[in-house]
């Protein structure tokens, strides 16, 4: 745990009581600073009484008697408008922040000289995140990961010298920390989504562009320029930092390109080949390369060498849930990509495979399965689940076979059936749903988990999970 000590011996609101919000009660309480904990919902109440906070209802409690409103990143800040606490927040004049920008604050505080890596972006946001920090643990370095995926910035270990911060930031967390201000980031990529909390396309790429904000003299801006609203930040970055540009659909002067499977970059003029990415599985896809390639650029950053990074690359075991290679059975490959929920994340993976039994559904999403059409001539036939069943049968008509299979466990059995029997050289069970999951399974990862288990049930499947 990170203590926050510069509050200490004043009382802080901390709204929002879930993995961030209970680190940022722990980290304050630690460093001596009183607090009084709310949240909307029961359970998250609970959690914090049952963590020993005082829980109150500060709906009518006096807000100038607070340092600060900790304010967890779930909770509206401004659209679709602000969270109650934020209006009263704002109306008593103290400020609102959030859990990572405690961390820089403490982190400027403590004087060590450590290294904070962040991304962001749209899409793949964790893949680069752990990769990055993957390729740094491989280059021998002391790494701490943190941040949206999964753990929270104040439950990492303390500041210490050498250590590196390698932290995934959702344009929330950017939101509420003005202070924001590491040593490499990265902005990944940028298209519509989450419009609802940032209120427009232009309200959500200035609040992402804030990660490069406050860059110093030694920092790296690493900025993908596949999209048009990163191509335009990309213009106006200019400060004293180094500017690293990524993409996947050209070369690019400065900065890290891929082209198909091999990351290359400029040097002296030249163009220079730096890593091979065909063959490793948990970096297959188009998508996956842009993820490589920034997080090349971050490692880069950090003083490790192009060698590292290619053995480093090589044994990036993935991340469960997305393009997750769960098994093998003779030639018939089992893909769980259960983190797909929707037709955009599906077709990532449609276009990483050549045959596919491709098993879908579950919640739908607005437009169901429009925009995969491109996709159908690698699918050799589609097993469909839950609620979306008739629908997508519908959508599919003719374009593609298609079976009713309504549980996993049967669309399991039967694709596996249909694989075995293809002339294919990899035949894959592919699970990427283009749904939500809840009316099945309560999240994309109890879905995940579940496929994996119908898999490794089966006869004759070796697994090659690590
Ligand atoms: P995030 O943390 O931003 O949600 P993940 O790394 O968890 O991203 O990837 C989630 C899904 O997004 C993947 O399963 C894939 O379908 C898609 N995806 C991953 N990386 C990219 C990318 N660079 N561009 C577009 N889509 C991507």
């Amino acid at each position: 745990m990170i203590p926050v000590s510069f509050f200490a011996g004043r009382k802080l609101a901390v709204v929002g009581a879930g993995l961030s919000g209970l680190a940022t009660a722990r980290s304050l309480v630690e460093g001596g600073a009183e607090v009084v904990v709310w949240d909307d919902k029961d359970a998250g109440r609970d959690q914090a009484a049952d963590a020993g906070f005082t829980v109150e209802d500060l709906s009518e409690a006096d807000f100038g008697s607070f340092a600060a409103l900790a304010l967890a990143p779930g909770i509206p800040l401004t659209h679709p408008e602000p969270h109650w606490s934020v209006t009263k927040a704002r109306a008593a004049g103290i400020e609102v922040i959030g859990d990572v920008e405690l961390f820089f604050r403490a982190r400027k505080a403590s004087g060590a000289d450590c290294k904070v890596v962040a991304i962001t972006g749209t899409n793949g946001k964790s893949t680069t995140t752990a990769l990055t920090a993957h390729l740094l643990e491989q280059a021998g370095r002391d790494v701490a990961l943190g941040g949206n995926i999964g753990k929270a910035v104040l439950d990492l270990a303390p500041f210490a010298p050498g250590r590196v911060y390698v932290l995934e930031l959702s344009s929330y967390q950017i939101d509420l920390t003005p202070s924001l201000k590491p040593d490499a980031a990265a902005l990944l990529n940028i298209t519509p989504d989450h419009l609802d909390r940032h209120g427009s396309l232009e309200g959500y790429a200035g609040v992402k562009a804030r990660i490069f904000a406050r860059l110093g003299p030694d920092a790296t801006a690493v900025i993908g320029v596949d999209d048009v609203p990163c191509q335009a930040i990309a213009e106006t970055l200019n400060g004293p930092f180094a500017v690293k540009r990524i993409s996947i659909s050209g070369a690019v002067q400065n900065g890290v390109w891929a082209s198909d499977a091999t990351l290359m970059e400029m040097e002296g003029g030249q163009e220079v080949a730096r890593a091979d990415l065909a063959g490793i599985g948990s970096l297959r896809g188009a998508h996956n390369w842009q993820n490589a390639a920034a997080a090349y650029a971050l490692a880069r950053s950090q003083g490790v060498e192009p060698d590292v990074l290619q053995e480093g690359l090589r044994s990036f075991g993935g991340l469960a849930h997305r393009m997750e290679q769960v098994g093998k059975a003779g030639k018939v490959l089992f893909v769980n990509d259960s983190k797909a929920t929707n037709a955009d994340a599906a077709g990532k993976a449609l276009g990483s495979f050549d045959t596919i039994y491709w098993i879908a559904g579950g919640v739908a999403k607005e437009g169901g399965l429009a925009g995969l059409e491109p996709f159908y001539p690698r699918i050799a036939r589609a097993y469909l689940i839950g609620e979306a069943s008739d629908a997508f049968a519908a959508q599919l008509g003719d374009s593609i076979p298609h079976t009713a299979c309504e549980t996993l466990d049967r669309a399991v059995a039967q694709a596996a059936e249909d694989a075995g029997k293809s002339q294919a050289d990899e035949p894959v069970v592919l699970l990427s749903p283009a749904c939500a999951s809840f009316d099945q399974y309560p999240n994309f990862a109890k879905r995940g988990d579940a496929f994996k288990q119908l898999v490794m049930q089966r006869n004759g499947v070796t697994s090659l999970d690590e």
